[in-house]
């Protein structure tokens, strides 16, 4: 009876089901078992028998629809249970339960007895079988209790609307292969209209460029991370990671993938880029067109390629138009003075699309003696450099005399490497003068004067011959007399006395004479044999023959200058030295440029007006302090004048409440420093005098002083670099010596390194030597020296020249090949001047090539004659530096040449200590046991230092003698 009050309802539902090829599940449910869409016979097993009961109905298309109901509400103590047959869980870890049902309210039921339930029970149970045929009723576990929403009043429901009761559940933590369901029906009236298990999945997307497949979500709430996969032609740019949630959506985004060059991103793919079009990198978004002078023929390109001609430097940008080679530079100039040119020309027409110009300079010259053109080698210098200029500009000095030189200039930039069609070069030719100096050696008597002639300086052997022209000034045009003569002096008869004459002279090496240069005027003596031409004291008269142009715009400032100054006396500067600039009032011709004394101006500002520049102080912008000078504080800082561009620059100023004499003393330096124009010296960019502090500006020097420098890079340069610094020096000392300035100071400290290790000279002030220099001291003569740097004729008698200059150069040399090492190391100035009285010399320095001792040996020839001069010095470096095989023997290598140790092929070890001024320490040698010279050989500097040797200059004296000792005794041996 209880069932047909079941049954109308069911016909009921079935227009409220919907079709089971009609039902939609949602996306990110899988499902597992539908109760709805079996077509057969369920299986589900009911038990006992009289409790559950499949009941087949139809559906609104006559499909049959599986249910299963209950209503023994009549009989207490109802148990009934319908369990499903095994469900495979599908490696789920949560499945959901959806159960579609009818229950009906007691209520409604007329005299059902109160037994009758409104609820069931829902269970399940695990297991990895599915044909468990019997289940205890205990071994099941409960998934909830299920009551009703909505529930009949009347089997017969009219028009009322029927609701049919739907509850989801859902079982965590699975862990066997699946499961069965089970319902537990105490006595209600059910119908199970349908029942669903499923679980849930992220599915498969594609976010970011990655693809995410299908996951199933993890048990309870956890989330599942998962890792994505880059789709094609794309690639990582960060691992793509994404959370599945447990309800099935995706969570978090982390990382993505980027399309690989040549593709770009289009809806969730990697599409090529079309010809025409390139993407360089993955990090690029899109693809783009070929830049100027570049195609891509096919699609997917990643760069596209230079047109024919054109062409991509290493480092340019995909993205960059290609570009080329430059033109040639355009319009040279040369402007020869003497034996130096400066070279400067228009930028190329076409910079070939690129912003990174530089010039290359090549040379190659002719030394017009018939022999052949080649290279210039490596004799010029190129200031700033010869190659790789970023200005069109370039002064090389130190041309060789009579000398053709072409030099091609050359633009290039960051492709020229990669073009095969020939460099496009611009050339200019250029002829040095032939210089010709003439000495009036004496006057012989009122009608003749004695002319010395010397020159051209390559003429090397060859044949010189010199031709001069003289005639009675303000005479010209009536007569005029040519000699000529192959000797090197001329003298010249018949001439009236007291009588001024004009004299000109020009040289043929090898036929071909030269153009004459300016006129020289000569005076003849009033007086019979009036000797006012001491030979040593001649005057020097330098002609430059084919540079006469520009030596007479010199003679004519310098004759502005006498003008003005004329009758001043050279204070310090040794007359023997010097190629008188003024006598009586009269100039005459220079031999070369000679540098002006700022004592022979009565008022010194005038120099410093004369040969320094005025600069704003608002020009300037200090920076730091770098140093201390005699006068005040040295800075570093930058100076932008206008129309230039800003550069770093040393400020040197003079401390607050200076006497006048002081400010005097300070701007002398730049009196001094502004003549001078050469790349190893210092260039003063200019004074502030007009405001306070009183400032001196000079180009900055990085690395600071040469003797700091040496020590902080102990051992860290090749030979060739150090030598390449010594020809520096010699070169500033060359230029200084012509210009007959004797420094008097030259030592490592004064010497101060730019960036590029490129040395020059500096210290020019006129009180330095007295009070500046630390190392200076006191003589017995008085005055101030630096001993260790000086000759002995300077400490002795006060006799500074070019050649004292040479001497203190030979100790620049030896500070340089030792790396800073302080000359006669802890010798006493005393012992130093007794040592050198004595004919010692410092020993060649650790590792110093022979040759290089060997120049410093002949700077410290004790007669100053024999000494070499700076050109020949520099002359004997850029051989070395031409030819680095002739640094290879290292001097330390034999004993002989070691001036320190006397030639001991026997003797005792006081003999040798007392021979290498060490006889200080006889006793520790004796006490410590070395008493005969074959067991002093091994000694190290930490034996030393155990004997009570502990001043570092004494132990390497030592050992550098132990050093020659050895090979001694090698060669003893051998
Ligand atoms: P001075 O008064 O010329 O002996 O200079 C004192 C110190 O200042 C030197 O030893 C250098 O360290 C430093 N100094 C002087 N002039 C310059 C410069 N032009 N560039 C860099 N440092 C310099």
């Amino acid at each position: 009876m209880a069932r047909d009050w079941i049954y109308p309802s069911l016909l009921i539902l079935r227009f409220l089901l919907p079709n089971q090829a009609l039902r939609n599940y949602p996306e990110n449910e899988v499902t597992l078992l539908d109760s709805m869409s079996a077509l057969g016979d369920l299986g589900w097993e009911a038990y006992p028998a009289e409790g559950w009961e499949e009941i087949s109905v139809m559906d609104e298309r006559n499909t049959p629809m599986r249910t299963y109901q209950v209503c023994n509400v009549m009989e207490a103590n109802q148990n009934n249970w319908l369990r499903t047959s095994h469900i495979p869980r599908d490696g789920a870890q949560r499945v959901y339960i959806e159960i579609k049902f009818t229950l009906r309210d007691c209520n409604s039921l007329p005299g059902v007895p109160g037994t009758c339930k409104e609820t069931f029970n829902m269970y399940y149970y695990e297991s990895n079988n599915g044909n468990v045929w019997f289940i205890k009723e205990s071994q099941y576990a409960k998934i909830d209790t299920i009551a009703a929403d909505e529930s009949f009043t009347q089997v017969d429901v009219g028009d009322r609307v029927m609701k049919l009761n739907t509850e989801v559940r859902d079982i965590s933590n699975l862990s066997k292969k699946g499961f069965y369901l089970a319902f537990q029906d105490v006595g209600a009236c059910i119908a199970l209209v349908s029942v669903r298990v499923f679980y849930k999945k992220c599915p498969l997307t594609v976010l970011n460029l990655a693809r995410f497949p299908d996951t199933v979500t993890g048990g309870d709430s956890a989330l599942v991370e998962v890792h994505g996969s880059c789709v094609n032609d794309s690639e990582e740019l960060e691992l793509p990671r994404m959370y599945c949630s447990a309800d099935g959506g995706w969570l978090v985004p982390i990382g993505r993938c980027v399309c690989r060059p040549g593709f770009q991103e289009s809806e969730g793919q990697c599409q090529p880029c079309r010809p025409g079009f390139y993407k360089a990198l993955s990090m690029d978004s899109y693809c783009t067109k070929c830049p100027p002078h570049s195609y891509s023929l096919q699609d997917k390109a990643s760069e596209c390629t230079c047109e024919k001609g054109y062409y991509r430097a290493e480092l340019d940008p995909r993205s960059m138009a290609c570009t080329r080679p430059p033109s040639a530079p355009e319009n040279p100039i040369s402007t020869i003075n003497e034996t130096s040119v400066a070279l400067e020309w228009g930028p190329p027409r076409d910079s070939g699309g690129r912003g990174d110009v530089t010039y290359n300079v090549h040379c190659r010259k002719c030394p017009g003696d018939g022999r052949k053109c080649g290279p210039c080698g490596s004799g010029l210098h190129f200031s700033p450099r010869q190659f790789g200029l970023a200005l069109a500009k370039v002064q090389v000095t130190d041309l060789l005399p009579h000398t053709n030189y072409t030099f091609s200039i050359e633009a290039v930039n960051g492709v020229s490497d990669q073009s095969p069609s020939p460099r496009q070069l611009t050339s200019v030719n250029i002829t040095t003068s032939q210089t010709v100096s003439v000495t009036l050696m004496k006057r012989k008597s009122k009608d003749s004067i004695t002319l010395a002639l010397q020159g051209p300086e390559s003429a090397n052997g060859a044949n010189v011959e010199y031709e001069v022209t003289y005639y009675e000034k303000n005479q010209r045009d009536q007569n005029y007399t040519v000699l000529r003569t192959r000797l090197n002096a001329l003298t010249v008869d018949g001439l009236k006395p007291g009588t001024t004459y004009v004299f000109r002279v020009r040289a043929s090496i090898d036929g071909g004479y030269g153009n004459y240069g300016g006129d020289i005027e000569l005076e003849t003596s009033h007086e019979d044999m009036l000797a006012i031409g001491d030979p040593n004291q001649p005057t020097i008269l330098a002609v430059s023959i084919a540079g006469g142009i520009v030596l007479l715009i010199f003679l004519v400032a310098c004759f502005v200058v006498s003008g003005r100054h004329c009758g001043y006396i050279k204070a310090k500067q040794d007359p023997e030295e010097e190629k008188m600039q003024f006598q009586h009032g009269r100039v005459k011709l220079p031999g070369s440029r000679t540098y002006i004394h700022p004592h022979t101006y009565e008022d010194p500002n005038q120099a410093v007006r004369d040969f320094a520049k005025e600069i704003e102080a608002s020009n300037i912008r200090i920076e730091r302090v770098i140093g201390a000078g005699e006068f005040g504080e040295v800075c570093s800082g930058r100076l932008k004048l206008p129309s230039k561009r800003e550069i770093y620059v040393a400020i040197k100023s003079l401390k607050a409440g200076y006497s006048e004499k002081q400010r005097r003393d300070f701007l002398s330096e730049a009196s001094i420093m502004g003549q001078f124009d050469h790349p190893n010296i210092i260039r003063l960019e200019g004074v502030v005098t007009r405001c306070k502090p009183v400032m001196i500006i000079t180009e900055f020097m990085e690395n600071g002083s040469l003797d700091t420098f040496l020590k902080k890079h102990d051992g860290q340069f090749t030979v060739i670099q150090l030598v390449g610094m010594l020809r520096g020096i010699a070169s500033g000392m060359k230029y200084l010596s012509d210009m007959s300035y004797v420094h008097r100071d030259l030592a490592a400290r004064n010497i101060l390194v730019n960036s590029n290790l490129v040395c020059k000279v500096s210290d020019f002030g006129l009180s330095r030597v007295l009070e500046d220099d630390p190392e200076a001291a006191y003589t017995t003569r008085g005055g101030k020296i630096p001993i260790r740097w000086t000759s002995p004729e300077a400490i002795a008698y006060r006799k500074f020249t070019s050649a004292s200059d040479v001497w203190s150069y030979g100790i620049v040399m030896w500070e340089v090949m030792s790396y800073g090492e302080r000359p006669y190391w802890e010798m006493s100035n005393q012992d130093v001047i007794k040592a050198i009285d004595e004919g010692y010399r410092l020993p060649a320095p650790m590792d110093c090539p022979v040759v290089l001792h060997q120049l410093m040996l002949d700077c410290w020839e004790k007669g100053r004659s024999d000494r070499p001069k700076f050109g020949q010095i520099v002359n004997t470096l850029d051989k070395l530096i031409r030819n680095p095989g002739s640094l290879k023997q290292l001097a330390n290598s034999s004993v002989w040449e070691d001036p320190i140790t006397p030639e001991l092929s026997s003797g005792t070890v006081e003999e040798w200590l007392d021979a290498i001024k060490m006889g200080q320490y006889k006793e520790q040698f004796t006490t410590a046991g070395y008493v005969t010279l074959d067991s002093v050989i091994y000694i190290n500097s930490s034996d030393l230092g155990n004997m009570g040797v502990t001043l570092v200059g004494h132990q390497k004296k030592i050992l550098t003698s132990i050093q020659s000792l050895q090979t001694q005794g090698t060669q003893v041996q051998v």
